[in-house]
């Protein structure tokens, strides 16, 4: 272990990256301590090094090593199960100034960017080629890299799937400090086992991310946004697969229940006008977002939504115009902010097959009543993925609840998070539910990336 007093850890990190890139003590900014879970606790960090290339992280990686110092990754400390909360008695490695888009490869339709990159910045350098990175979780400032740890998806995943369906190829930097090149520029290759996939959603605890090769699509120009009330959850749910399989494939396919829809259009301000008698009647809203490279096309596609949607008994239906449409797409994004302003305890990501969402739901809000506690949500319907924020202020209660609703998920064939991550937040209930077997197996794959298990320890796994 490393002098605590931390003159020799500094000394050491100051030659590779440069004093004005290494953090210690107090002037290590609070944003560098947590991440936004919400159980989580803020940690302060032996030091925060910031370095420039995959070359300084490969050297800070097997100082570490040798040394036995954890050293926990950090993209934008977006992400919400904790699992970028450094350790005091490690080193948080933030990758926040590896911003640099490699490459747009035009001819192979990919883009190569460092790990910093955030999905804002990506969006902005391919929007003069006409395309587009299609994964879209909720926050837009998350990084590349952050995005690959923890496998993200988000509202489009019912058309392009989520980060493993997209990324192409990586640079990492193992345990040791060796960097490894995976994949391509291509789709295809089978040459052993995929350690792409491997690393993709292992939270930083395999290898930290430098590079990732991302696929890229033509970005269509026109967008559609039908809005439809439903009174049940389960219309809601049947109404799904047939919109999937009308052939419009849908961008968006987002149930919202009827008490986020207030929350979260009265934070954005949003009014869509909606009759009372509708509101009232209603349980849950059901949001469509075709998209197309032809405007009449778009037209045909939405219109055909529409009336698929009257059959299927929606209350009503209505075809939003733009700036509704951004605004309520807005809104679902940021309910996770409007959850945290109201207080909320905790949060749940689990993903059931999407044809067991009202069945999961049922369960769900018996299991609230019968902890008194409340629970409102929102979700990926097109892909099963259930977002909920949990209202109890008493911890042990609150995870009761938690551990019966993500058990709950399970039972459907589900599983804890759907793009989150376990993280620290979720450990406790992840290592009590998942399958001994596989956790044995997981322990395994660590220790044969991470034989001193410096990478992350403490996330994921204990
Ligand atoms: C309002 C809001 C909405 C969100 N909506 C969604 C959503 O719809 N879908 C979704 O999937 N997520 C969502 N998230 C969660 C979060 O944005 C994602 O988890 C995102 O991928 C985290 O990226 P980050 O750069 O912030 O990673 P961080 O929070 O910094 O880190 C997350 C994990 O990745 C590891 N990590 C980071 N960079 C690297 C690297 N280069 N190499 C190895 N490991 C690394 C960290 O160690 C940690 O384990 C949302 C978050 C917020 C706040």
């Amino acid at each position: 272990m490393a002098d605590p007093s931390g003159t020799e850890l500094l000394d050491r990190l100051h030659d590779i990256v440069g004093a004005a890139n290494v953090w210690s003590g107090d002037a290590i900014p609070d944003e560098y301590t947590h991440d936004e879970a919400l159980t989580g606790t803020a940690v302060r960090p032996l030091a925060v090094v910031r370095p420039a290339n995959t070359a300084e992280v490969a050297a800070v990686v097997r100082w570490a090593g040798e040394r036995g110092i954890p050293l926990t990754a950090r993209g934008s400390g977006t992400g919400l199960s904790g699992a970028c909360i450094p350790r005091a008695d490690g080193i948080l490695c933030a990758l926040d100034r590896m911003q640099r888009i490699v490459e747009i490869d035009l001819d192979n339709h990919c883009a190569v960017v460092e790990a910093g990159v955030t999905l804002d910045q990506l969006d902005e350098a391919l929007q003069p080629h006409a395309l587009v990175y299609p994964v879209y979780p909720g926050e837009t400032s998350a990084s590349l890299g952050g995005n690959v740890a923890t496998n993200a998806g988000g509202m489009r995943a019912v058309k392009y799937g989520v980060t493993r369906h997209q990324v192409l190829g990586l640079e990492a930097v193992l345990a040791t400090g060796e960097v490894i090149r995976t994949g391509g520029k291509f789709v295809k290759a089978t040459t052993g086992y995929d350690l792409t996939q491997l690393i993709i959603g292992s939270e930083g605890t395999l290898a930290i991310v430098t590079e990732a090769i991302l696929k890229l699509y033509p970005r269509p120009a026109h967008t559609a946004t039908v809005l439809a009330p439903f009174a049940t959850l389960a219309e809601v749910s049947a109404a799904v697969p047939r919109i999937v399989n009308s052939g419009v494939d849908p961008l968006v396919l987002e149930y919202i229940d009827a008490l986020s829809m207030a929350a979260t259009t009265a934070n954005v301000g949003l009014e869509l006008g909606i009759p009372d008698a509708i509101k009232d009647a209603t349980s849950a809203y059901l949001v469509v977002v075709v998209e197309s490279h032809h405007g009449d096309r778009l037209e045909v596609d939405a219109a055909a939504v529409a009336e698929l949607l009257a059959q299927l008994g929606a209350l009503d239906v209505y075809m939003l115009p733009p700036h509704s449409a951004a605004l309520l797409l807005e809104a679902r994004e940021k309910a996770f902010w409007v959850a945290k302003q109201n207080g909320a305890n905790d949060i749940i990501d689990v993903v059931v097959p999407r044809a067991s969402v009202p069945e999961y739901l049922a369960t769900v809000a018996s299991i609230a009543e019968t902890h008194a506690t409340w629970v409102a949500g929102a979700g990926h319907a097109g892909d099963g993925n259930v977002h909920l924020s949990v209202f109890q202020r008493d911890d042990a209660v609150r995870k009761q609840v938690m551990r019966a609703i993500l058990e709950a998920g399970m039972k459907l064939g589900g599983a804890i998070s759907a793009e989150h991550g376990i993280g620290t937040a979720k450990k406790e209930y992840f290592l009590e539910l998942e399958d001994p077997a596989k956790l044995a197996l997981m322990r395994r794959v660590k220790a044969a990336f991470d034989p001193h298990n410096i990478l992350n320890p403490g996330t994921l796994l204990d």
